[in-house]
């Protein structure tokens, strides 16, 4: 398929690419982060911001931020009030990018920066979102690898949005489609399906990942398992119909089993009494119930969230780019 070009794009030397770059606790990498990001961004003809996002680090990540903000005239810091979790730092540093084209990047180096000039040549081509597709996952347990394709298939499945497998935030996105996601005021903030929601011409590019540089991977099971559930109840409401369903067949199943019961009794009498069965179908019965109800509460609690209508993060300052800062100093 051929995609249709958006035409609002304009002529290349007036052409702004923004780097966001979400950070939390990542003092070691950063250095080497930046070094091979600027190697790239060296080859790349446009002109380029870097914002890096500190997400309420309690290293010295802000420190070193600021250090290389003094070294680079691009590199604009967004400092949020406290960890809010890289979807929402991505979204601050998606509010503050003014390019004509915008990259997303881990700074843990386990996406390569490398990819960033194939990514431009498939925007050119005319690719709202070009996004790096997994081939092979280093530095990860086996049980994370199954989890995480288990999470894609159940996703495609019971998902009204198809979401790519094994494809991470790491991509470029169009003006338009920076835009789009900016409309987007939802708290709870799966960016994952997000970014399929909005549609375009997507295009995947196939990679290897790498292992991270340096530093810990901030996940742990129980965040993966919450993060699951995120994607689940923010994109399909298959779970309610699954509790419906659930009840019916189990109120159908009560149903037989009342039958066969009196006819039973009806015909031979009842001279054992009936305990064990009346404990297991109690014990059922309260069980469905239970998860039915915790179902609910999953969206419920959503809803409640939702309904506070709360900003999604607020900033301690925002420093931008010194190359802006002179503009804007003359104007
Ligand atoms: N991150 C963030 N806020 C958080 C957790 C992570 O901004 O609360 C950033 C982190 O600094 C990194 C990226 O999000 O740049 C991915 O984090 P991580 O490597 O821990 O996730 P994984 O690669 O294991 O999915
Ligand atoms: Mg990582």
């Amino acid at each position: 398929m051929t995609p249709v070009k958006d035409t609002r794009v304009p002529e290349p030397a007036t052409q702004l690419l923004s780097v966001i770059v979400p950070a939390y606790n990542e003092q070691e990498v950063l250095p080497e982060f930046h070094r091979r990001l600027c190697a790239v961004l060296d080859t790349v003809p446009m002109a380029a911001e870097i914002i890096y996002v500190n997400d309420g680090s309690q290293d010295e990540t802000l420190a070193e931020l600021q250090r290389l903000r003094e070294q680079d005239a691009r590199v604009a810091v967004l400092d949020l009030s406290r960890n809010f979790g890289k979807e929402i730092a991505l979204s601050a540093g998606l509010q503050h990018a003014g390019g004509d084209v915008v990259v997303v990047i881990d700074a843990d180096l386990q996406d390569p920066p490398e990819l960033i000039p194939e990514f431009i040549t498939q925007w050119q081509a005319g690719y709202d979102v070009v996004y790096a597709q997994r081939t092979r996952r280093e530095g990860e347990t086996w049980i994370k690898k199954a989890t995480a394709s288990a999470f894609y298939r159940l996703m495609q499945r019971i998902g009204h949005v198809k979401l790519p497998q094994d494809t991470g935030d790491f991509r470029l996105l169009s003006r338009r489609a920076v835009e789009a996601l900016n409309t987007l005021s939802e708290q709870h903030r799966f960016m994952k399906g997000l970014f399929a929601w909005i549609g375009f011409h997507q295009k995947a590019i196939p990679y290897e990942r790498d292992a991270r540089f340096a530093g810990d991977t901030k996940w742990n099971y129980w965040k993966l398992w919450n993060f699951a559930i995120e994607g689940i109840t923010s994109f399909t409401i298959a779970p309610l119909k699954f509790a419906t369903y659930l009840g019916l067949l189990t109120a159908l199943g009560a149903f037989i089993f009342g039958i066969y019961t009196i006819v039973k009794t009806l015909i031979f009498g009842n001279p054992v009494p009936g305990y064990p069965s009346i404990i297991v179908i109690m014990l059922f019965l309260g069980g469905v119930q239970l998860m039915a109800i915790g179902v609910l509460g999953e969206y419920i609690g959503r809803i409640f969230t939702e309904s506070k209508r709360r900003p999604l993060y607020f900033l301690n300052e925002y420093l931008p780019p010194r190359a802006s800062d002179n503009k804007s100093d003359q104007g």
